[in-house]
C-alpha cells in the first residue's frame, strides 16, 4: 500500500466563495468527515476499483445492498445513499464519462459535479467532499478535468446557498498539484 498517498495532508489551499468555502487536500475520500462524500462510480453502481472500492470497503456491505436497489445511474447523473460505516452520513454516487476525446465529455463531467451538489442541496447537506472524477480508470487527463471540475463547483456555489463547504480530496501529489495550478489559474487576481 502506498502509505504516502493515504496520509492526510493539512488543507493546503482554500478559497472563499461567499458564503461557501472551497478546499483542497491530498488524502483518501473514504476517510472524510463531511456530510457527504462523492463516489466516482460506474453506471451499474455495483462496485469497482479506485474510489469506488475504497468507499465500499470502508462503508461495509450495507452500502452495496442499498446500491442494488437504485437501478444504476446514467453518465453525468448522481444518486444518493446512506454512508453506513463511513464518517460521512451520505454517499453521492456519480458516473463520470469515459474519456474518448469527444466534445460531450466536458459537459458530462461538469454535470457530475453539478448534479451531486444539487442532490446535496435537496438533502440540506452543508459539506461535500469530491474526488477527481473520471481521471483514474476512466482515463480523463487530469489537466483537462481539473478546470472543468473547478468551474462546475464554483459556478454552483456562486448561484446557490446551502452547501457551505466543498472539499476536493486528491489522492496523489501530482493530481493535487494539477488541481492547485488550475485553481490558481481561475482565482481572480
Ligand atoms: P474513475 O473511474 O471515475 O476514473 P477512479 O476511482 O478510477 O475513478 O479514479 C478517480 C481518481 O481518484 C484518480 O485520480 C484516482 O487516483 C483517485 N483515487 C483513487 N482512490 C482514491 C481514494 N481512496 N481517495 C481519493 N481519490 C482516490
Amino acid at each position: 500500500m502506498r502509505r504516502g498517498a493515504l496520509e492526510e495532508k493539512p488543507i493546503q489551499a482554500f478559497m472563499q466563495i461567499h458564503p461557501a468555502r472551497l478546499e483542497f487536500v491530498q488524502g483518501d475520500i473514504a476517510q472524510q468527515d463531511t456530510d457527504a462524500i462523492v463516489n466516482a462510480a460506474n453506471s451499474s453502481l455495483l462496485g469497482g476499483g479506485g474510489v469506488d472500492g475504497a468507499i465500499h470497503s470502508a462503508a461495509g456491505p450495507e452500502l452495496l445492498a442499498e446500491c442494488r436497489t437504485l437501478g444504476g445511474c446514467q453518465t453525468g447523473d448522481a444518486k444518493i445513499t446512506k454512508g453506513y460505516r463511513l464518517k460521512a452520513h451520505y454517499v453521492i454516487h456519480t458516473v463520470g464519462p469515459i474519456f474518448r476525446n469527444s466534445p460531450r465529455e466536458a459537459e458530462l463531467l461538469a454535470s457530475c459535479y453539478q448534479r451531486s451538489l444539487e442532490l446535496a442541496g435537496v438533502h440540506h447537506l452543508q459539506s461535500v467532499a469530491f474526488p477527481s472524477i473520471s481521471t483514474g480508470a476512466y482515463g480523463y487527463p487530469v489537466e483537462q478535468a481539473a478546470p472543468v471540475a473547478l468551474r462546475a463547483v464554483i459556478g454552483y456555489l456562486n448561484m446557490h446557498t446551502g452547501v457551505e463547504l466543498v472539499r476536493f480530496v486528491l489522492f496523489d501529489r501530482q493530481t493535487f498539484q494539477v488541481y492547485q495550478r488550475a485553481f490558481d489559474h481561475l482565482r481572480p487576481s
